[in-house]
């Protein structure tokens, strides 16, 4: 149907703003991916009865829907053909005493800042800071640098509500979802999902095993299951004290080998960054490193400093206990991706595609012989960051934009590695455009017949999101904008 006929449709049944002038739609054909798709309206629901008129109206007409938060992903996850609901009218924030309801288009820098006034804090923290909403952290369940000790969103989400595509208002968990998902999950598929501490592939069933669990088939859904209209989240007291230790180590394997013995003291975050990244540091560095860990603690401060000098086979270049100062130095890792960016010629693209994989902390070292090995057969450059207390690492392989589409043969032979390593193909970003036709190689048929069932139950019409999750053809390299 024609975009303008939509849009008079749409005005017709709803109050809200409905808009589909060129410029707008320029805008909302792009997020933080490698992808450009154009939409044909944008929707700007007010409240639930917008969205309960316009889903019923979507589905009637076979228009898809896509949901927006701040288009801050990076696989495509919000770009869609139809109507894009723009979320940002539901942003209200009622604080509790150990959680936190919000609502799911409330930027994470305004509930930031309502939690500081209580002295509390949501765990999963998104190197992107405040521009993330809560509904996009929870479709593609987030984490962050903090998540080793606070966890991703699938385990800090309580409760959600959400509008289904045929316009009904549920909140999970609820008894009669409950009884349709469990009949679904038998405990034997366990076994063939990724041994990882996070994962945003596919639907996670492996973390339902019974009716309270049930809301986080929210979790990592992407849009396909439903509106996320608010959640209520768990929230954590501020830590009183913090310690950052910056070590150096002269390869990455080094450190990669180090992250085990340091995990099982229980850090707050530990993160990696290498020379590519290095490079971009004001204060000099006084060792011949080709990349550094920056581990935080924030208990048991004295002893676990004492720890980590004894362990270490890296050089410990600073400990930082000034709030201020350890904020500076956050700041520097989550700017690592724009640090990549500044890093590359404009003959070279950095596609958004292996940039998340996530295998078990044991295994990281053989994560990075498997990049090397694709580094020399591919003739290409790659700069690394990430979590990886988590074994999650942001791998950037650097191509020259005339040879773009070799990204996809990379892709599938990186992700059968991570999958051999007992990984994930993403830990934090989700599927989206670029890795949705590599979940059922992740999972196998008998996993992926049970996602289908799941998105029948939920939107029998594939209104919502369609090709995101459940795949609807190979998407990897169409609407590349790079
Ligand atoms: C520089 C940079 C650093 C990043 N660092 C991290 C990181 O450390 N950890 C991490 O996890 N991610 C990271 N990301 C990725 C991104 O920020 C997260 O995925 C974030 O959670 C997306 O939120 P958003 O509101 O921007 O969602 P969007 O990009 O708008 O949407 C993402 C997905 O969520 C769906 N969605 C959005 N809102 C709703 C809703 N209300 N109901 C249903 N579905 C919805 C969309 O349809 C889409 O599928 C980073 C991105 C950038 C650019």
């Amino acid at each position: 149907m024609q975009r303008n006929k939509i849009r008079k449709q749409l005005a017709r049944i709803v109050s809200c703003s409905v808009l589909s002038d060129n410029e707008i739609l320029d805008l909302y054909s792009v997020d933080a991916s490698s992808y450009r798709l154009k939409p044909s309206v944008i929707a700007f629901p007010r409240n639930e009865h917008d969205i309960i008129k316009i889903l019923p109206y979507a589905k009637r007409n076979k228009i898809p829907i896509t949901v927006r938060g701040g288009g801050t992903g990076l696989v495509g996850g919000a770009l869609g053909k139809g109507i894009i609901l723009d979320m940002r009218y539901f942003d209200k924030i009622k604080i509790g005493q150990e959680s936190v309801e919000v609502g799911g288009g409330t930027f994470k820098g305004q509930l930031d800042k309502e939690l500081r006034k209580h002295g509390r804090f949501l765990g999963p923290d998104p190197s992107i800071g405040p521009y993330c909403t809560i509904g996009g952290m929870i479709a593609t369940n987030a984490s962050g640098s903090h998540s080793l000790k606070y966890g991703s969103i699938i385990d800090n989400l309580i409760q959600v509500k959400i509008i289904t595509s045929d316009g009904k208002l549920i909140t999970l968990p609820n008894k009669k979802i409950a009884k349709q998902l469990l009949e679904l999950i038998k405990p034997q598929i366990q076994k063939n999902f990724p041994h990882v501490s996070k994962n945003s592939c596919g639907y996670r069933i492996d973390k339902i095993s019974s009716e309270k669990d049930i809301q986080k088939i929210i979790a990592a859904s992407e849009g396909t299951l439903g509106v996320i209209i608010s959640a209520k989240l768990k929230t954590f007291p501020l830590p009183k004290k913090t310690i950052m230790i910056l070590i150096a180590y002269r390869t990455l394997k080094q450190a990669a080998l180090a992250v085990p013995e340091i995990v099982e003291l229980k850090p707050a975050a530990l993160e990696i960054i290498d020379e590519n990244i290095m490079q971009h540091i004001k204060t000099k560095i006084r060792n011949k490193a080709q990349c550094m860990l920056f581990v935080e603690f924030d208990e048991n401060i004295k002893k676990n400093r004492i720890q980590v000098s004894k362990l270490t086979s890296g050089n410990i270049l600073k400990e930082i206990t000034k709030l201020s100062e350890i904020i500076k130095w956050r700041n520097f890792r989550n700017s690592a991706l724009s640090h990549s960016l500044s890093s590359i010629s404009k003959r070279e693209t950095m596609p958004s595609l292996i940039e998340d994989a996530t295998v078990p902390i044991s295994k990281l070292p053989l994560l990075l012989d498997l990049i090397e090995c694709l580094v020399s057969k591919y003739d290409m450059k790659t700069i690394i960051y990430g979590h990886a207390g988590n074994g999650n690492l942001h791998v950037r392989p650097v191509l020259k934009k005339k040879n773009k589409r070799i990204i996809k043969k990379i892709a599938k032979e990186y992700f059968a590695g991570v999958a051999a390593l007992n990984g994930t193909i993403t830990g934090e970003h989700g599927d989206g455009l670029a890795r949705t036709e590599f979940v059922k190689s992740q999972y196998g048929d008998e996993i992926y017949s049970i996602f289908k069932r799941i998105k029948h139950i939920f939107d029998p019409t594939y209104t919502l999101n369609p090709g995101k999750i459940i795949s609807k053809g190979s998407m990897v390299t169409r609407n590349l904008k790079i």
